[in-house]
């Protein structure tokens, strides 16, 4: 799989730019024409580096289907370029059937598959019947892969979420692409298909070299997945680098709500704290230390059970942070407690 194949020039006059990463993006853009017109993705710069999983994380409507289409040449830049191996990615403008042919894309939803055919066929249909024994082989690889070999002869429409997703990832992947791009592929798996399914996709990765785009609304599911995060806020990226790095050292507040769910303190709220800083402040939640005491500044305002653990609401009149219970104990809304906080992250 991910052969590279597809080196080729589709634009007339393109000059192949040499030294870039797999894929290229530099200030591009794309605005929608509706009654008014919508700047969706707003002069961005990015790389995509080949052989990992790169996820676009970022809040409902920050651009991220749109940057995933634009890559994949469904839509038209409104300004700059994308690079594909250093050639221009062609559009409908260029190309007669949209969609570059080094890459796949998995839609939102299961808009692709036929749900009323067998799983074999959903995914067989993808090659052409020239070779009849390499197009049986070929499923049959493919279906393994996926481990839904067993599912080869029931209706796709019998199956659950987590399983159409794996016959629509399979039928991507059928022709051996070498860059597979998803819109929120778990959104439709159950959270207890969901690992199993990502531990599929690393090893495939491992396996063949492919390259994976997905988008997710919700990062922490593709924390243990990706390589590679991109932070989309507004149209823009705002930052770029591994989940750990992101993690545990975001540079933009927003970036540390999305991934830890921290709490932003202000300089003033961070004052309260005992915290001298002229800028915001991020403190994960994990780093709310809290001690019960009947003398203590902070009470538990909310108890919200999360499972093994517990987030606690805490707050002093002025300022609410949001801590976690591990191990759990018996405080009880309304208990006294006093916090220390054992690290925070200053942004600019
Ligand atoms: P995300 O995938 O992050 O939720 P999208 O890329 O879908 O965001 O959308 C980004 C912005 O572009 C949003 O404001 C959305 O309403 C707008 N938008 C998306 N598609 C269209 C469209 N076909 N026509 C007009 N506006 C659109
Ligand atoms: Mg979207």
């Amino acid at each position: 799989m991910a052969q590279q194949t597809s080196s080729c020039q589709y634009i007339p006059n393109d000059q192949q730019k040499v030294g870039l990463p797999l894929i290229y993006g530099e200030n591009l853009s794309h605005a929608f024409q509706a009654k008014r017109e919508v700047i969706a993705v707003n002069k961005v710069d990015f790389g995509i580096r080949e052989g990992k999983i790169t996820a676009i994380i970022g809040e409902s409507g920050s651009g991220k289907s749109t940057l995933l289409k634009l890559i994949y040449g469904l839509l038209e830049p409104s300004s700059g370029e994308v690079r594909y191996r250093g050639w221009l990615v062609p559009t409908r403008k260029d190309k007669l059937i949209p969609g570059h042919d080094a890459m796949k894309f998995v839609s939102q939803g299961f808009d692709d598959l036929n749900l009323y055919a067998k799983v074999w066929d959903n995914v067989a249909s993808q090659l052409p019947n020239t070779n009849l024994s390499l197009k049986e082989s070929k499923t049959r690889e493919t279906l393994n892969r996926l481990k839904i070999l067993h599912l080869d002869q029931q209706r796709v429409a019998d199956l659950s979420g987590g399983e159409k997703q794996r016959v629509a990832i399979a039928r991507a992947l059928v022709n051996e692409p070498e860059v597979l791009l998803m819109d929120e592929p778990f959104n439709q798996v159950d959270a207890a298909f969901r690992d199993a399914l990502q531990q599929d996709i690393r090893q495939i990765v491992e396996d063949t070299g492919l390259t994976i785009l997905l988008v997710s609304h919700d990062p922490t599911e593709v924390l243990a997945l990706s390589d590679e995060l991109i932070v989309m806020k507004n149209a823009k990226i705002i930052e770029q680098g591994s989940p750990t790095k992101l993690y545990y050292e975001p540079t933009h507040s927003y970036t540390a709500q999305l991934l830890a769910k921290s709490n932003i303190l202000s300089s003033n709220q961070a004052a309260l704290m005992g915290i001298s800083s002229n800028h915001t402040i991020g403190i994960h939640q994990e780093d709310v230390s809290f001690e019960e005491n009947p003398q203590g500044t902070f009470h538990v305002k909310d108890i919200r059970f999360r499972g093994f653990y517990k987030e606690l609401i805490l707050s002093n009149g002025q300022l609410t942070l949001h801590a976690i219970l591990y191990p759990l104990s018996k405080i009880a809304i309304g208990s006294k407690v006093n916090i220390s906080i054992t690290k925070y992250i200053t942004f600019d």
